[in-house]
């Protein structure tokens, strides 16, 4: 076969365990998975009565176009309807603009510790990754725009960076994105906007009217909790928009989505909720590790990275034994840390339990070597 070479090296998305091999590789009668920062609440109610559909809908492809959740989302963003494109998912997004942008010869900026989708895509379009390490958890944009030239098609920004929870301060986004060419597209990954609080953070959509080369990717599958069914969109200018609609598959987004995210976008109630106990369970973490002197970053989003300073695969490991799936460090840039999804006040007192009988574990070991 004629395979792009870069592939031949490529490996596939690896998801983690799920919750039934868990339970039966180790014997458990409850496991809980804060892995993936799904939302530990579930989704609306009003999401979950917009589930059914009629015989009639079984057969027919969806509206191409998600007419009725393009106004309905154009509305709550107060954005156009021209300025809004859907995937399935926003992975989906990540993939149409490497796409439409990347190829041998181009390169693309981003950070070295961030969601590794972007440099997934980079790779099979063939395009050089230049890749900045990040600097106390926070993007280097300083750093960034260094790299940046005029072969660099794309810059990444997660904001809040995934794995690290940081986020960037709209002032400090605004004189960043001054000085990026204007030929540049700026991808600004926020799938956890809806968990932010900081008061300077930016209001995104506000950007877009000073800045013509940005893209804001969203998601239903964090905060609204509907990852199952494969929502995410793009606000851009009606240009950018218009550019990259060839390159969507048709029908991407399917029916269910579709209905399911207009009624699930009615419900914000149930949005500032899950902020608000996201908040209290980012509070029972950061509680654990000043007592127990573990280093964290402070978290905008719905996970937290903790510092155990020993492997973060062991670490990984025994929680995996006692019911708890979360993420190892080591593949996110974070060798010693564990990147744990704030869940429900009760499963975040038992995965921090564990923790704590961690650290007395190894704490005792290190006392008998010392003996
Ligand atoms: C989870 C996540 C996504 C992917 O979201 P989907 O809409 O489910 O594809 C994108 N970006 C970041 C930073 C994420 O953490």
């Amino acid at each position: 076969m004629k395979w792009k070479e870069q592939l031949l090296h490529l490996n596939s998305y690896q998801p983690g365990k799920s919750i039934d091999e868990v339970k039966s590789l180790y014997g458990l009668d409850s496991v809980v998975k804060l892995a993936s920062n799904e939302n530990p609440f579930g989704c609306s109610k009003n999401a979950r009565q917009a589930m059914s559909l009629s015989n009639s809908e079984f057969p027919l492809y969806p509206d191409g176009y998600a007419t009725d959740i393009r106004t309905a989302l154009a509305k709550h963003l107060a954005v156009t309807e021209e300025q809004l494109v859907f995937g399935n998912g926003s992975d989906e997004l990540i993939q149409m603009i490497s796409r439409a942008l990347l190829s041998s010869g181009r390169n693309t900026v981003m950070a070295e510790s961030t969601f590794p989708q972007y440099r997934h895509n980079a790779v099979i379009e063939d395009a050089e990754i230049r890749e900045i390490p990040l600097r106390n958890g926070e993007h280097d944009l300083d750093r960034m725009l260094e790299a940046i030239d005029h072969n660099t098609s794309i810059v990444w920004i997660c904001n809040p960076n995934n794995p690290t929870g940081h986020y960037i301060a709209e002032n400090e986004l605004r004189s960043f994105l001054e000085r990026v060419p204007t030929d540049t597209l700026v991808v600004l990954d926020e799938a956890y906007y809806e968990y932010v609080v900081a008061d300077d953070y930016s209001k995104s959509t506000h950007l877009l009217s000073t800045f013509s080369n940005i893209i804001i990717l969203r998601t239903f599958s964090k905060i609204y909790g509907l990852a199952s069914l494969r929502l995410g969109y793009g606000i851009s200018s009606a240009e950018i928009i218009r550019t990259l609609e060839p390159v969507r598959a048709p029908f991407n987004v399917n029916l269910i989505a579709q209905s399911v995210g207009i009624a699930a976008l009615s419900d914000q109630s149930f949005i500032s909720e899950c902020r608000e106990k996201n908040r209290n369970g980012l509070d029972q973490f950061y509680r654990f590790c000043n007592e127990n002197r573990l280093d964290y970053y402070p978290s905008q989003a719905n996970f937290i990275l903790i510092n155990f300073r020993t492997d973060g695969n062991e670490v990984f490991q025994y929680l995996l034994e006692r019911g708890y799936i979360v993420r190892s460090g080591r593949a996110l840039g974070f060798p010693t840390s564990v990147r744990v999804t704030v869940g429900s006040q009760a499963q975040n007192e038992g995965v921090i339990k564990e923790m704590g009988e961690y650290i007395t574990s190894i704490r005792k070991v290190s006392e008998g070597v010392k003996q």
